[in-house]
């Protein structure tokens, strides 16, 4: 298992033709148009993990890592989508989708409780311990530590076998169709936060 950095791009075809490809990213911050998107993290479910550092001044060009991600015969995984969809269309320019969100899937099929967190959904399903420690860390700075390089992979190591796990429940509790639906507007949830509709809910009747 070894975590790769790059700088700016990724290499030209380094995942499989369709393969799934679970996505994270860090910024400087919850701000989108504020806080610079730093790290574009990416996993096949294979036992690599490929980072990509954006430094400050970037001109975010990244011809290979805007394929993947704009690619629409690849599934793009991520954990709490909205986010990163609005980081990358802010940055990069392009709709990560079509979309999967473990975080959307847990709260149409764990109704039991309130903690969707990576972390407690890593425990529950996949019975492991993740450090979520440099959450909050700068990943602006020249050089990113052992513990940040660690922690952003596995932001994304986990993807693939939790939409395993949750597409079995989504399926049992018949709720697989209203979860497709709700991925496919995550891009355009994504569009509202940009566009000034961050915390308003649109559909509510005040
Ligand atoms: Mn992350």
């Amino acid at each position: 298992m070894t975590v790769y950095l790059h700088e700016e791009d990724l290499p030209a075809g380094l995942f499989a033709p369709g393969a799934a490809i679970a996505v994270d990213t860090e910024t400087m911050g919850l701000i989108t148009p504020r806080d610079r998107l730093c790290l574009v993290q990416l996993s096949d479910g294979g036992p690599d993990e490929h980072l990509v550092r954006f430094g400050p001044g970037s001109d975010y060009a990244a011809p290979n890592l805007k394929a993947l991600l704009a690619d629409p015969a690849r599934d793009k995984l991520y954990h709490f989508a909205r986010f990163d969809l609005a980081a990358i269309k802010h940055y990069l320019g392009v709709t990560a989708a079509p979309v999967y969100c473990t975080k959307t899937a847990s709260r149409l099929v764990r109704t039991y409780t309130d903690r969707h967190g990576l972390k407690e959904l890593v425990r529950e399903l996949l019975g492991q311990d993740i450090s979520k420690q440099q959450q909050s860390s700068d990943w602006g700075g020249p050089e990113l530590s052992d513990a940040q390089k660690d922690y952003a992979a596995s932001d994304v190591r986990y993807l693939h076998r939790l939409r395993d796990e949750l597409d079995r429940r989504l399926v049992r509790e018949n709720r697989a169709e209203l979860a497709q639906a709700c991925f496919d507007f995550l891009p355009w949830r994504a569009e509202l936060d940009l566009a000034g509709w961050p915390e308003i809910d649109i559909f509510a009747h005040v």
